[in-house]
């Protein structure tokens, strides 16, 4: 069963993402790994439609049935987007999630998206991602 990886382009994530892909989805899989990820998803206007163009270009052309949607903490282009971070980043990145979910889910009728988050863990010196976390 095809299936699409949406997620950041941040290379900080690369092995997180390779560890998602390989436990949940084909090799195979397809990519679309912008800054941000679902960010341009969630944005008004163009920068929506393009991402939405790209996204359909995927998944009609290599019959995907399942998206997975990768958000990640301390995510640079989100830092810009917004202009900073604060401490509810997680509630953040899950409600994007769910809106964008929204979003593929009525805009690709039968495809299954399905949600995670990369947690960043600061634990006594070292610093780094951990492995993606499902979000319900
Ligand atoms: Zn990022």
């Amino acid at each position: 069963m095809n299936a699409l990886i949406i997620g950041c382009s941040d290379g900080r994530i690369a092995a997180s993402l390779d560890a998602l892909q390989a436990a949940v989805a084909t090799p195979d899989a397809q990519r679309f790994f912008v800054p941000g990820g679902i960010l341009p998803l969630t944005r008004p206007g163009t920068e929506r439609r393009v991402a939405l163009e790209c996204v359909r270009e995927i998944v009609e052309e290599h019959d995907v049935r399942t998206i997975h949607l990768v958000a990640h903490q301390e995510c640079a282009a989100y830092e810009r987007a917004l202009g900073g971070l604060g401490f509810d980043q997680q509630e953040l990145l899950e409600r994007d999630l769910r809106r964008v979910e929204t979003l593929l889910e009525t805009t690709f009728p039968g495809v299954d998206v399905r949600s995670y988050v990369i947690p960043w863990h600061e634990d006594g010196g070292v610093a780094g991602y951990g492995a993606a976390a499902p979000v319900d």
